[in-house]
């Protein structure tokens, strides 16, 4: 709406220095004209062409009835059999914290449609607080393991969204060792109970400053390596699963197809969430101009097609003013082998969450 505002600034002025009423009418006409059809230009959504699980998805914490609601609406025209909801990471001094608990009971009403993941406001936020204090020691550990053993109890399947490094957006900027004692801790509970971890974390090889296009404050000026310590995570437990999340989504530069594919060879524990942001492109974009999946990235996918789910990171209800990152993410995989696309839809996350998602996909084809 900011557009038409500006539009009636326009006329408004324009008449103040004399051009006359007529012409205002004109403009104000105009601008009414230009700005029903929407800002942005409406066409029909294009489904998947195979079916998938949305593997990452937010929601309105202050309305979760109506956020369960607008994601079931969503299934039939995205052709997704399921979506999983992820918790946002957060630390214990931003105001708007939660967790899963906050919408927990309405997931709960849809097990064979919905999933949520937990720890975003509560585990990952201990971690942040331990990285800061330098404490990790036994009561911390004992705290920390408690906690994520009643998200578990109370039926989450999986705990995320947790990061490592984490720009300033829907919550503050974050930053702890992807080997941090806590992850390995987690990584340790993730094993033994057969959940996955979905992580968040910008790929940072070596000491640098921050990207020029970021601002310092909030985000740290200069960012910590982490890609030898998360591959030290990613050996700590083999039996723990890791989803590193994000995809597509690179803000340093340094998520290539050599880092991801030098990884996923050495960390058979490594999956990927693929999310293309129509209105966050970011680095290394694995669409081009024209919206075709780059050759390099296309033969990363081939290669390793049990390595990749779809987690494009869209918020339900979905922003209006937004571009739909699920519509964008689903482009490419409509690109993807067909054989491939049935391992990136369903079986992939089939065999990462186990019964939780594969009982119902299994249910849901007989
Ligand atoms: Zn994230
Ligand atoms: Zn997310």
């Amino acid at each position: 709406m900011k557009w038409l505002a500006k539009k009636f600034v326009k006329a408004v002025s324009l008449s103040a220095i004399g051009i006359g009423g007529l012409l205002l009418i004109a403009y104000a006409s105009f601008a009414r004209q230009a700005a029903a059809p929407k800002m942005r230009q409406v066409t029909e959504p294009v489904p998947a062409s195979t079916r998938f699980v949305e593997e990452h998805a937010h929601f309105d914490e202050k309305d979760p009835a109506g956020s369960v609601r607008s994601a079931i609406a969503a299934l039939g025209r995205e052709n997704a059999a399921m979506i999983l909801f992820q918790i946002t990471p957060d630390t214990f001094d931003h105001p708007g914290r939660y967790d899963s608990e906050i919408i927990l009971n309405e997931v709960k009403k849809h097990p064979d449609k919905l999933g949520i993941t937990g720890g975003g406001g509560s585990l990952n936020a201990m971690i942040m607080k331990s990285a800061a204090t330098g404490d990790a020691g036994p009561n911390v550990q004992k705290e920390f393991r408690a906690r994520a053993e009643e998200l578990l109890r109370e039926g989450v399947i999986g705990f995320g969204e947790m990061t490592a490094e984490h720009f300033d957006g829907f919550s503050p900027y974050q930053s702890a060792p992807p080997d941090h004692p806590l992850f390995l801790l987690l990584s340790d509970l993730a094993a033994d109970h057969n959940v996955p971890i979905d992580l968040h974390m910008e790929a940072i090889p070596q000491d640098m400053a921050l990207p020029p296009d970021l601002k310092s404050p909030p985000n740290a000026a200069r960012l910590h390596a982490n890609i030898d310590a998360f591959e030290r995570l990613l050996s700590h437990n083999a039996r723990a699963r890791i989803i590193w999340a994000h995809l597509g989504s690179d803000f340093t530069g340094f998520r290539t197809v050599e880092l991801d594919r030098q990884l996923l060879v050495a960390h058979p524990n490594l999956y990927m969430e693929i999310k293309t942001d129509p209105d966050a492109h970011g680095r290394n974009y694995p669409l081009d101009r024209d919206g075709k999946i780059k050759p390099d990235w296309l033969k990363l996918f081939t290669d390793f097609p049990d390595r990749f789910v779809i987690g494009s990171d869209q918020h339900y209800p979905e922003p209006p003013d937004a571009d739909k990152r699920w519509q964008e993410t689903i482009l490419l995989f409509n690109q993807l082998p067909a054989g491939v696309r049935k391992k990136i839809g369903t079986e992939n996350v089939a065999h990462i969450y186990g019964n939780a998602v594969a009982s119902f996909l299994r249910a849901a084809k007989n």
